[in-house]
C-alpha cells in the first residue's frame, strides 16, 4: 500500500478551540500525523512519498466538489483576515456569527465584505481554527487524496491519503469539524472520473462524514455510508440521522448507522457488516474509507470502547469488501495511540487483501 502524506500538514496548526464557552488547546495538532508517520517507518506498508500530482489536476479535482465561492473565501482567508486588523496574524480566525442558512431568511446568497461575516457564511462551528498555513495544507491533503485514488485507478489494490487537517465534515460550500477540503470526497469524485462506475464511501471515524453525505446526497454513483456516534448526543449534531437516506436520484444511496455513546467493538463490528453489506448491495467498483481512530476507547473526545487490539481485524474486514480502496486520514486525538492504531488497521487490511 503506497502512503501519500502531506509536506504541508505542520503548517496547520490551530492555538485554540471554542468549547462550551472557553478557549481550550486544539485536539487536531500535527502530532498526530507524526506519529502514524514514524509508526508507517517502523512498520512500511509499501512506499510512503508526498504527493506529486499535477497543480491543474488537482485545482479541477477540488473544484469537482467543491463550490467556487467557498474555494475563493478560502484561498485569500487568511490575508483577509489579517487586512481586518494586523494584530490578528498572531491569533487564529474563528467565526462568531453565523446566517442560519435557509432558516427565518436570513441571507447566504450574498457575500458580505466583512471578512468575519465571510467566515461565519462558510463554516458550522467555532472549533476550527484558520490560520496562516491552513489552505496550503488543505490542498496538500487534496493532493495525497488525489494521488491515492490515481495509484488505485491505476490497479494498486489500495492506498493511503496520509494528511490533516482531516476532510469529511467539509462540505461542498462549509468548513468545519477541524474540516476544510473533503479528501475523501475529492478521492471518491476523481475514482469516478477515472472511470469507476459505482464508488462507496464508507466512514467509520467516531463522528458522522456530514460533509461527504451532502457532497453526494443527491447521487446514485457515489453510494455514502457512515457509521458513528449518534447525533442526538454526538457531534456534529444536526446531520447524521438513519432517516437520512438521500434525496432525489440519490434516495436510497446514502446510509446512516448511528450508534449510542459507549457502544464496544461487537456492536460496532455489527454495524460494520451491515454497512459492508450495503456496499456489497450497491454494487460498488471502488471504495473510500474516511479512516477516523476517534473509535478508540482512549479518545478524548469521542465516546467508543475499541481497543487497539481491535483494528487489524477491522482493517480485516474491510479487505474483505474486495475492492481497490483509499483510505483517507481523518479523526483520532488519543495522539499518543492513534499511529498504532492506524497501521494496525492498515496491516490488518493489507494482509487479509
Ligand atoms: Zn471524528
Amino acid at each position: 500500500m503506497k502512503t501519500f502524506h502531506n509536506p504541508h500538514h505542520a503548517g496547520h496548526a490551530g492555538q485554540q478551540e471554542m468549547f462550551r464557552g472557553r478557549m481550550v488547546p486544539c485536539h487536531e495538532v500535527p502530532a498526530r500525523l507524526d506519529f502514524v508517520l514514524a509508526e508507517l517507518q517502523r512498520r512500511p506498508l509499501g512506499t510512503l512519498t508526498p504527493p506529486a500530482v499535477d497543480a491543474a489536476a488537482l485545482d479541477t479535482a477540488i473544484a469537482r466538489v467543491h463550490d467556487a465561492r467557498y474555494l475563493a473565501f478560502l484561498a485569500t482567508a487568511w490575508d483577509d483576515w489579517v487586512a481586518m486588523d494586523p494584530a490578528n496574524a498572531q491569533r487564529d480566525a474563528l467565526p462568531s456569527v453565523w446566517p442560519l442558512a435557509n432558516r427565518h431568511g436570513f441571507r447566504n446568497d450574498v457575500l458580505p465584505h466583512n471578512f468575519a461575516a465571510r467566515l461565519g457564511l462558510f463554516s458550522f462551528d467555532s472549533g476550527s481554527p484558520l490560520t496562516a498555513g491552513t489552505w496550503a495544507a488543505a490542498r496538500g491533503g487534496a493532493a495525497c487524496a488525489l494521488a491515492a485514488a490515481q495509484a488505485v485507478a491505476g490497479g494498486d489494490r489500495s492506498a493511503f491519503a496520509l494528511s490533516r487537517p482531516p476532510g469529511h465534515h467539509a462540505g461542498p460550500d462549509f468548513l468545519g469539524g477541524y474540516c476544510f477540503l473533503n479528501n475523501a470526497a475529492i478521492a471518491a469524485q476523481a475514482l469516478r472520473d477515472a472511470g469507476h462506475a459505482k464508488v462507496a464511501v464508507l466512514d467509520v471515524d467516531y463522528h458522522h462524514g456530514n460533509g461527504t453525505q451532502t457532497i453526494f446526497y443527491e447521487r446514485a454513483d457515489v453510494l455514502t455510508v457512515s457509521l458513528h456516534g449518534d447525533p442526538a448526543t454526538e457531534y456534529p449534531f444536526f446531520l447524521g440521522h438513519a432517516d437520512e437516506r438521500g434525496a432525489g436520484a440519490g434516495t436510497g444511496f446514502n446510509l446512516n448507522l448511528p450508534l449510542p455513546r459507549g457502544t464496544g467493538v461487537q456492536a460496532w463490528r455489527a454495524a460494520l457488516d451491515t454497512a459492508l453489506r450495503a456496499v456489497s448491495d450497491f454494487g460498488a467498483d471502488a471504495l473510500v474509507v474516511p479512516l477516523g481512530l476517534d473509535t478508540f476507547e482512549g479518545d478524548p473526545i469521542s465516546g467508543f470502547t475499541l481497543q487497539t487490539g481491535d483494528y487489524a481485524a477491522v482493517g480485516a474486514a474491510l479487505a474483505g469488501a474486495g475492492l481497490p480502496t483509499v483510505f483517507t486520514f481523518e479523526g483520532g486525538y488519543a495522539v499518543d495511540e492513534v499511529g498504532t492504531n492506524a497501521v494496525n488497521l492498515l496491516e490488518g487490511f493489507q494482509r487479509a487483501a
